[in-house]
């Protein structure tokens, strides 16, 4: 029997977040940069080097892991371990055979899931959502990801798509085009990705001190906004508002006693969570009491955490006796 240790890989658009992980706890971490315009196959061999000097540090040899966790943006058939869709970047990994890379490098299983998902796993299992067995989250970020778990499953649907979507639930009919083909999705309205165009775009945009900022992110969209900008104030309301209709339609669907927030813009929780837990009093039709609004436990960590759960617990899930 392994000691449920496991390597974690969350692959994102500018880093690539490696770790050794164990039963929660992460032994040892670092990232690199993604490169993500090369693919993802060129950053594979530099990966294995910094998960083997990760095992060094954590004392761990590949016989004492169980499992490979990899977490990466996209659509991931999780029976077959193989993304089956992915916007432009990392395009190169589709159909790509992780389980054999995993298996040909440290001899052992992988699990590869939805980035989203596996975060929402990681604060699940150990974080906000522990005990609970209906969840959503939330990362709000460069783009949007969500997540569900229902009656104390994660929700993946026939075709592995169910849950994930909600940063592309349609919020503004007559909104901003979608790198997913929609138009008027949450992230497309409100997203680290589509901000600056949106700013660009504003008839108020040579006024705004957001045209001087060294930056054009939510951290100084809430900055500005406090000091009364005009510009930042509209964005700043006006992502609210998305962000609070997305949770409500995340809740209408998925029927959670909690939704957990993380990514990158939670930095403006303080502004954020009183937002959206007014809007979901005043507009969701919720029949039975109250959800929850809380930040994520790991706002760092949580798909290295969630990742690594999933690969221990791969047996498991596939319907097979432990070993
Ligand atoms: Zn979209």
């Amino acid at each position: 029997m392994k000691d449920n240790a496991a390597i974690a890989i969350d692959l994102g658009g500018t880093k690539i977040k490696l770790g050794i992980v164990e039963k929660g706890e992460v032994l040892a971490w670092t990232s690199i940069d993604a490169q993500s315009d090369k693919g993802l196959l060129p950053r594979l061999p530099v990966m294995e080097d910094e998960i083997d000097k990760l095992l060094n540090e954590a004392g761990k040899t590949s016989n004492d892991l169980s499992g490979v966790g990899f977490a990466t943006p996209g659509l991931v058939d999780t029976q077959k371990m193989k993304l089956i869709s992915i916007n432009d970047k990392f395009s190169d990994a589709l159909n790509f055979d992780f389980v054999n890379w995993a298996k040909d490098k440290w001899d052992i299983p992988l699990f590869l899931e939805n980035d989203a998902r596996a975060a929402l796993a990681g604060e699940w299992k150990y974080g906000a959502g522990r005990g609970k067995d209906d969840v959503v989250g939330l990362t709000l970020g460069t783009g949007i990801g969500t997540s569900a778990v229902m009656q104390g499953e994660l929700v993946r649907g026939k075709h592995f798509q169910a849950g994930i979507l909600g940063g592309h639930f349609i919020v503004n009919v007559n909104g901003t085009p979608c790198n997913c083909g929609n138009i008027g999705c949450a992230e497309a309205e409100a997203s680290t990705w589509s901000l600056e165009k949106k700013a660009k775009d504003d008839p108020a945009w040579p006024e705004s001190e957001l045209s001087k900022a060294e930056r054009i992110d939510f951290q100084s969209v809430f900055q500005l906004a406090e000091q009364g900008d005009k510009l930042a104030l509209n964005i700043r309301n006006y992502s609210l508002d998305i962000w609070a209709s997305t949770v409500i339609n995340m809740i209408h669907a998925y029927d959670p006693e909690i939704v957990i927030l993380n990514g990158g813009v939670m930095g403006s929780a303080g502004v954020i969570i009183p937002y959206i837990e007014q809007k979901v009093k005043e507009q969701a039709w919720i029949g039975w009491g109250e959800v929850k609004i809380v930040q994520a436990e790991n706002m760092n960590n949580a798909a290295l955490l969630g990742v690594a759960y999933l690969a221990t617990t791969l047996e498991n899930q596939n319907g097979e006796d432990e070993v």
